[in-house]
């Protein structure tokens, strides 16, 4: 018997689609997917995850354990992932079984890694700066000796690495290096870092969101602000735009790509690393486009037309990260107060402890005026604190 396609299914409410991982990412796909009628299912460990308390079915298992993954996917019609740390032999054991599941789990299993990402670039004469592989912080210590490798480098761990954590600039000897096998990048003179997000469906229609730029919090390392569009010269914000499409089809992907960028000192792009999923540098879409990131990742995964990028506003976003010093019940401190500010939009990710600079939100400020929503969102920044429940 003929099985029903993902659109038939779509288009008489019985679409079953399965989310690997219920963090703020998978909640707010799932938010998108419930104005479709999809049942949502997610798997993931942590039963106050993000996602509980919006999804159809909430599954607790381990996504990096091949049985919790095999058999999660087993109850959906589509499978798709809000994170990278999955467990890939049983994704491909279900797509061997003829489990839709978007992205691939090969361009995952690529991505993964960021030495086979850096190997990718290369290969595809795409720009990224210089890298070498190494298999231990041995191996790196014999090629400083040798005289192969020099200061400052960039140390990066193969795997398992987010935000910030598995990456360590290495300017001396003093610095400890990361234990485990590593890419090591040529440190870029780092002007700007942005990022453009690109859709693609099974028809290899392709659509980018414009470029965004992003600045990072020093201690912590995780994106403080996202301003929508980045201050970039046509010419950069046209080259951003199409390397993004030229990743995308190299890798024959299918779904969203985040593409992180850098601008160094002297104007040229280079690519730092991507993201086959929804991505924090896109959390601004949901407000100030006219089609989500979310949205756009249903449209290509289910073989839809894709929406149209149009900028409804200009756009500041900030994280709402958990204060220092503050843990335990959470207190959105501010927030009537930031309400009363036009063009203020707050999304809670549903987390009820916060601890210091845990990601329990963001704010999508819009303004017609880039400079009109940085003044706005400096006073939100001011106003609206995570803290503790007081006792
Ligand atoms: P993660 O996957 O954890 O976000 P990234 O590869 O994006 O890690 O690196 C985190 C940050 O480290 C970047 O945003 C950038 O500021 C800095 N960084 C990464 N690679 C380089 C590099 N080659 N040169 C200079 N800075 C870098």
């Amino acid at each position: 018997m003929q099985s029903k396609t993902l659109i038939e299914k779509l288009s008489t409410s019985s679409l079953k689609m399965g989310i690997i991982a219920g963090g703020q990412l998978g909640k707010m796909l799932i938010q998108e997917a419930s104005r479709w009628d999809i049942e949502t299912y997610v798997l993931d460990p942590d039963e106050a995850c993000s996602a509980r308390n919006v999804v159809s079915f909430y599954v607790k298992g381990d996504f990096r354990d091949f049985d919790a993954v095999y058999a999660f996917g087993k109850q959906v019609d589509i499978l798709t992932f809000e994170l990278e740390d999955v467990n890939i032999p049983a994704l491909q054991k279900l797509k061997a079984e003829g489990l839709n599941i978007a992205p691939d789990p090969d361009v995952l299993a690529l991505i993964q890694d960021k030495g086979l990402q850096k190997a990718f670039y290369a290969k595809h004469h795409l720009p990224s700066s210089n890298f070498a592989l190494y298999e231990s912080s041995d191996a790196i210590k014999e090629a400083i000796t040798k005289g192969e490798l020099s200061y400052p480098f960039v140390q990066k761990l193969r795997k398992g690495g987010y935000d910030g954590r598995g990456v360590a600039l290495i300017h001396s000897p003093d610095k400890e290096l990361l234990e485990g096998a590593s890419v090591v990048e040529t440190k870029v003179a780092i002007d700007k870092e942005i990022a453009v997000i690109v859709a693609r469906n099974s028809a290899d229609e392709v659509r980018c969101f414009p470029a965004v730029e992003m600045t990072f919090d020093e201690q912590t390392n995780l994106v403080e602000e996202i301003f929508c569009p980045a201050n970039l010269t046509t010419e950069q914000a046209t080259k951003a735009q199409s390397l993004a499409i030229e990743i995308i089809r190299a890798l024959d992907m299918v779904g969203l790509l985040a593409v992180e960028f850098f601008i160094d000192q002297e104007g040229q792009i280079l690519i730092n690393e991507v993201a086959p999923r929804p991505h924090n540098s896109g959390h601004h879409t949901i407000d100030s486009m006219l089609t989500s990131q979310h949205k756009q990742l249903l449209r290509a995964i289910l073989g839809l037309p894709l929406g149209t990028t149009e900028v409804l506003k200009k756009s500041v976003m900030l994280n709402l990260l958990g204060e220092t010093g503050h843990e335990g019940a959470v207190f959105y401190e501010g927030f009537e107060a930031c309400m009363a500010i036009e063009g203020v939009k707050i999304h809670l990710y549903g987390k009820k402890e916060t601890r210091p600079s845990r990601k329990m939100g963001h704010v999508t400020i819009l303004s017609s005026s880039l400079e009109h929503a940085q003044h706005k969102a400096n006073i939100v920044k001011n106003t609206l604190k995570v803290k503790s429940c007081k006792q």
